[in-house]
């Protein structure tokens, strides 16, 4: 067999036949592993016992690892150090495995983890987006300066749950003794259209690319509306963002411009912050759009989110710049292929992993 290395100076070959591109069972994980197959890859799936089943019944997938549960990931990681594995992260990996561990393993990542501690902190990314000269929603500081409708966090709320609003300071002042000793924030409500809008960055291109826009369907606030308000008064009913699923929006064009340019100055802000890298590849920006068409943003997520599994056939805004099916998986199974190709690996490669 050719080795690899030397396979790499040969624009020709297909030398990505001698990567697998690997990801965690679940989440976006069919959408990153089509991709993968279609540029040439071998596609590991790491799964639970409850998902095994699915990603064997995909002929490109091409070897499923089966894992108790995922708290068990670890316990792969030294076999995987030991293969030609590209690590894909994806929304699970936030979810399931802690921000320790996610910089502990030491497979090649596509992507660059200093970024995590960023986009961690509800706090570092606001300094960040506001860096980026994003609009963001307005903090107080305490409940007597409180003169909008306020949206109150708590530190440790999850999955869409454990919110509060209040109209004002009176209000507030009222049912304060409901949020127990718990640390909260308290956000000025925004009142829009939620818009989450998918990029893609290229460290070996230097390019910005809008791949695709969801929306969220979020339970129950998405529902709140069919009920009349005044059939509402009295209710003990409270909004919850539990999200369901996504659908898919085009822009209004004339907004186009803005979402772009909120994608590269948060890139170029990213690139001061955790320098060199910064953030590349796929991330996305989630905002609240209001009636003068002003963008605030919620939060930023620095890899690839569900909402692109909408999109695995490409969709309208990567038609543009691709005139084949190009989903956010895709893009990223193709910078991989790109960097092997220009021999630039490291260029895709978070810095801190061990490379095989
Ligand atoms: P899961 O692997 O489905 O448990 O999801 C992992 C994380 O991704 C959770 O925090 C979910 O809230 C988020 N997530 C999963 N699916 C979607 C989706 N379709 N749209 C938005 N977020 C999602
Ligand atoms: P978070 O806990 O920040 O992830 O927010 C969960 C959901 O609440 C998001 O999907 C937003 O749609 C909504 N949300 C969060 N903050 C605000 C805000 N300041 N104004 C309006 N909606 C918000």
């Amino acid at each position: 067999m050719i080795a690899p290395e030397l396979l790499r100076t040969a624009p020709m070959a297909k030398e990505s036949d001698f990567y697998t591109i690997a990801t965690l069972g679940s989440h976006s994980a069919l959408q990153i592993l089509k991709g993968a197959h279609d540029e040439g890859f071998k596609t590991l799936a790491i799964a639970n016992r409850k998902t095994e089943r699915l990603y064997r019944s995909f002929a490109f997938v091409d070897e499923v690892i089966g894992i108790e549960s995922y708290d068990d990931f670890p316990s792969v990681v030294p076999q995987l150090e030991q293969r030609k594995v590209i690590m894909v992260p994806h929304g699970s990996f936030v979810a399931y495995l802690s921000l320790d561990e996610h910089k502990r393993m030491s497979i090649p990542y596509f992507g660059n983890k200093a970024v995590l501690d960023w986009e961690a902190s509800r706090e570092l990314q606001r300094q960040w987006l506001t860096r980026a000269g994003l609009l963001v929603p307005r903090q107080f500081k305490t409940a007597a300066e409180i003169d909008r409708p306020v949206i109150v966090k708590l530190y440790g709320a999850q999955g869409g749950k454990g919110y509060m609003f209040v109209r004002d300071a009176a209000d507030f002042e009222r049912r304060a003794s409901e949020l127990g000793r718990e640390n909260y924030i308290l956000q000025e409500y925004i009142i829009g259209v939620p818009l989450y809008i998918h990029y893609f960055y290229s460290p070996l291109s230097g390019k910005l690319e809008i791949m695709s826009m969801d929306r969220r369907y979020e339970t129950n606030v998405d529902s709140l509306g069919r009920i009349p308000a005044a059939a509402q008064e009295g209710m003990d009913v409270s909004p919850s963002y539990v999200v369901v699923g996504n659908s898919p929006l085009s822009l209004r064009e004339s907004m186009l411009a803005e979402a772009y340019r909120m994608g590269e100055d948060v890139v170029r802000v990213s690139q001061e912050i955790c320098p060199p890298k910064g953030l590349f590849g796929a991330f996305c920006i989630e905002t609240i759009i209001t009636p003068d068409a002003q963008f605030y943003i919620m939060e930023i997520s620095a890899r690839i989110v569900a909402g692109t599994n909408l999109f695995i056939d490409g969709s309208p805004y990567s038609y543009l710049n691709y005139s084949e099916p190009m989903s956010t998986g895709r893009r990223i199974a193709r910078e991989i292929k790109n960097a092997l190709l220009s021999n630039s690996l490291d260029a895709v490669l978070d810095d801190s992993g061990v490379r095989n």
